[in-house]
C-alpha cells in the first residue's frame, strides 16, 4: 500500500458537503485515512472568486498514481466540475501532493505536485495531518515551504 496525501478545495455551492461528499467518495481507494481540519483561505493566481474551502486527506490505496489521478478526475466530473477559467471557481478540485516517496513527471501527473510549496492552503493542513511531512524531492519540511512564503510574502 503506498501512502498519499491528497489536497481539496471548493468555493462553489456548499463548500463544506462538497468536501464531505468528496471525502466519502476517495474512502472508495484510501485506506486508514486522516482528515485535516477545513481551512478557509482567498483565492490565489485568479484573485476575482469567492473564498475556498480547502483540506487535506492523507491515506493508503493499492492505486498506482495514474489510477488515482483517474480516480479523482473521475470524482471532479461526477461532483459537476466543468472546465472553466484555469485555476478559477470550481465545485472541487483534487490535487495528489504525495505519493510515497515517488517522484515522476509526465504530460499529465507530476509528483509531489509541483506547486504544493507555494500554498499556504496545501502547507498548514498538510502540517495538520502530517507535521514531519518532509518533501521526497527536495528533503525539505512543511515548516521551511511555509517560512519561506512569509518572506515572500
Ligand atoms: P487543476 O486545474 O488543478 O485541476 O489541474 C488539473 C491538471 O493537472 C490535470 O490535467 C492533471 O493531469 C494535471 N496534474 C499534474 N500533476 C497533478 C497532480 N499531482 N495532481 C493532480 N493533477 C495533476
Amino acid at each position: 500500500m503506498a501512502t498519499v496525501y491528497l489536497s481539496l478545495g471548493s468555493n462553489l455551492d456548499d463548500r463544506l458537503t462538497n468536501l464531505k461528499n468528496c471525502v466519502e467518495s476517495l474512502k472508495e481507494v484510501l485506506f486508514h485515512t486522516v482528515e485535516s481540519y477545513v481551512i478557509e483561505t482567498e483565492p490565489q493566481y485568479f484573485i476575482d472568486q469567492p473564498f475556498f474551502l480547502n483540506q487535506v486527506i492523507k491515506g493508503e490505496t493499492t492505486l498506482t498514481p495514474e489510477e488515482l489521478l483517474s480516480f479523482t478526475q473521475n470524482i471532479e466530473k461526477n461532483m459537476g466540475r466543468s472546465k472553466g477559467v484555469s485555476y478559477g471557481p470550481r465545485i472541487i478540485d483534487i490535487d495528489i501532493i504525495s505519493y510515497d516517496n515517488v517522484m515522476m513527471e509526465t504530460p499529465h501527473l507530476t509528483i509531489p505536485h509541483p506547486l504544493f510549496f507555494e500554498r499556504i492552503f496545501v502547507l498548514k493542513p498538510l502540517k495538520d495531518v502530517e507535521p514531519c511531512w518532509i518533501c521526497p524531492k527536495t528533503g525539505h519540511s512543511i515548516d521551511f515551504f511555509l517560512e519561506k512564503l512569509k518572506h515572500n510574502i
